[in-house]
This record gives C-alpha cells, structure tokens and sequence, in this order.
C-alpha cells in the first residue's frame, strides 16, 4: 500500500512586487525629514547648477544643496538659505567651515 503522497501547501501568492525602476537618488543622509524634496526643489530653482560656480563663470552641475550660512552659525532651512552646489564646492566650503573662523 503506498503511502499518500505528503501534501504540499500551496504557496500563498506574492503580492506583485512594485517594480520601481532605479529611481534618481541623490543621496539619502537624512531620513524622514521632507528635505528630500526640499532639496530637489531648490536643485530645480537653481537649475541644477553649483551656485558657487556660476559666480566666478564656472558650469558644473550641482549634486547637492548647501546651507549658505551653516546650520551651526544660525542657517536655517530656508529656501533663501539653500543653494545648489557641486561637490568639489561643497567639500571645500564644509572645510573653511570646520576650521571655524568664527562669525
Ligand atoms: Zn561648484
């Protein structure tokens, strides 16, 4: 007499899984504050160019976006207190600021 054959549960169905493509990111250091979309939007205000550049005549693409006076100085996120910038300009602007200048 042969034993029944063990029943296998059916798999219950995968939920589809969204098949996002790779979505533009542009770096994620912040979670959970909507500066995501601040960000994209002063990008987009500045056309996505590095603002410091733009003022000595150079084209560069911004990557990111700065605080024109550093959070720790009393910046705020204000979008008049945002600008777009490359990184090269960024690097160099967070290192005058590490130095402290004061101000
Ligand atoms: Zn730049």
């Amino acid at each position: 007499m042969p034993k029944a054959a063990p029943k296998h549960k059916p798999l219950p169905k995968l939920a589809p899984v969204h098949a996002t493509p790779q979505q533009e990111r542009y770096g994620q250091g912040r979670g959970g504050r909507p500066w995501r979309r601040l960000r994209d939007a002063i990008l987009q205000r500045d056309g996505f160019l590095c603002r410091p550049c733009a003022a000595v005549g150079r084209v560069r693409l911004a990557t990111q976006v700065d605080h024109i006076i550093g959070k720790a100085r009393g910046g705020g996120d204000d979008e008049s207190n945002l600008q777009s910038i490359c990184d090269p300009c960024h690097r160099a602007k967070s290192q005058t600021e590490a130095r402290g200048r004061g101000g």
